[in-house]
């Protein structure tokens, strides 16, 4: 870490302090994030490192963006979908055009776009060429039909990007990438919030695409390309996720240190039984270890070496990890574990997505083996 990094992580953690963790009950009770805390976080440069000053940021390495994922779950924070605004950021600043970064990225750098990614349908999640939301070409854009599930800031979000199929007949790749602002936007529908076992304040939803008309100034990157362009992205958005797994693994240790310390039994503090020591002592190597590639990976990304492989690993691991010590955890506060006062139960409840989003820990092992069986 820079002196920079260093600096900005203490902003971060006063901004979480002050004005995200106060209000995380509310949210989970409503069910997503008040839309003006948005906007105090873009005043506060936390949407902004990745976007050039051009545009309204100030272009700094993702270095930064890690600092947040980290930071932001290492104080339990089961609802502010961040990491989508900063995967959608990217997208936007690797594969669009000037005119489309002028258009997007300023209102993204300040909280006014509150973005959602929309990959997902019910009938395509791993494998996304199964994808039947279809894109048909109509005089100066296309028309966009299909279904999406599972997208996170569903209810919220302004700006989608949304990926289609463009190609007839439809082939398996021929994908195509949409970025839209959904400001008047004949034909886009909201369906549910979906009920969840964690992540209460993510308004994660389905979303409804009826002959939605788009320009094709919207196109981000080349149509028929978009499943390239996916996969290109993919490692950011799996180092994202490992590192919050780092992040909510410190949370869980620091809680259960202070628990275990306090709870009594026996005429004994719970800290002083073995099997807690030993427990705590696994839970805290696993996390090290994790934190030692993490951090390896973070450095590649920032020299543009990161690759699909290594990031694959860090996902897979980071978040078994992570659920490993949410179960250890759990068992050392006994039933107040169980109970939502207690922050292990919603690290629990929150933790086992992580396997799953971001390409499912079987996804993860088929992709490091494909690199290994070459
Ligand atoms: C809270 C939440 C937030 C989400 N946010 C978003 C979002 O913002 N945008 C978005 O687009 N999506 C989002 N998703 C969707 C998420 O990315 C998918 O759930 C995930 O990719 C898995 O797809 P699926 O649920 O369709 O499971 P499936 O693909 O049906 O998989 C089911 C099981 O089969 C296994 N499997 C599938 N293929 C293989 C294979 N080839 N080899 C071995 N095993 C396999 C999987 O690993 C899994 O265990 C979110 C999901 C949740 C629950």
């Amino acid at each position: 870490m820079t002196d920079e990094h260093k600096m900005f992580r203490e902003s971060v953690r006063k901004f979480f302090k002050n004005e995200l963790v106060p209000n995380l009950p509310k949210w989970r009770e409503q069910g997503v994030v008040d839309q003006d805390f948005w906007l105090k976080a873009g005043q506060a440069g936390l949407l902004s490192s990745a976007i050039p000053e051009a545009y309204g940021g100030y272009g700094a390495d993702c270095g930064f963006e890690a600092i947040i994922a980290q930071e932001q779950m290492s104080v339990g924070d089961n609802c502010w979908a961040w990491s989508i605004h900063s995967i959608c950021t990217h997208y936007i600043l690797a594969f669009c055009s000037d005119d489309q970064k002028a258009r997007w990225l300023p209102k993204l750098a300040t909280g006014e776009f509150i973005p959602a990614l929309c990959m997902s349908e019910p009938v395509a999640g791993s494998d996304l060429q199964a994808l039947q939301t279809y894109a048909a070409e109509d005089g100066a854009g296309y028309r966009i039909s299909g279904s999406k599930t599972f997208i996170s800031n569903g209810q919220s979000a302004n700006f989608l990007i949304v990926a289609a199929k463009t190609g007839r007949p439809v082939r398996g790749t021929d994908i195509t990438l949409f970025a839209l602002s959904t400001d008047e936007l004949a034909g886009f529908e909201r369906g549910r919030r979906l009920k969840k076992i964690g992540l209460p304040g993510q308004d994660t939803s389905e979303l409804f695409f009826d002959q939605v008309f788009v320009d094709r100034s919207n196109v981000v990157g080349e149509p028929g390309q978009g499943f390239r362009l996916l996969m290109n992205q993919l490692p950011w958005e799996r180092l994202i996720i490992a590192l919050g797994a780092v992040g909510y693994s410190d949370l869980m240790m620091r809680e259960t240190i202070t628990y275990v310390k306090a709870r009594r039994a026996f005429q004994k503090r719970l800290m002083d039984f073995q099997n807690t020591r030993f427990k705590l002592a696994e839970c805290q190597t696993k996390l090290e270890v994790t934190r030692a590639f993490v951090d390896k990976c973070v450095e590649e990304m920032i020299g543009g070496s990161l690759t699909n492989a290594s990031a694959s690993m860090a996902k897979w691991w980071a978040a078994q990890v992570q659920c490993e010590i949410a179960d250890e955890c759990l068992q050392l506060h006994g039933g107040y574990g169980y109970i939502f006062d207690y922050p292990i139960a919603h690290a629990y409840a929150d933790s086992r997505i992580q396997q799953i989003y971001g390409g499912s820990r079987e996804i993860m092992k088929e992709l490091i083996a494909r690199t290994i069986d070459v």
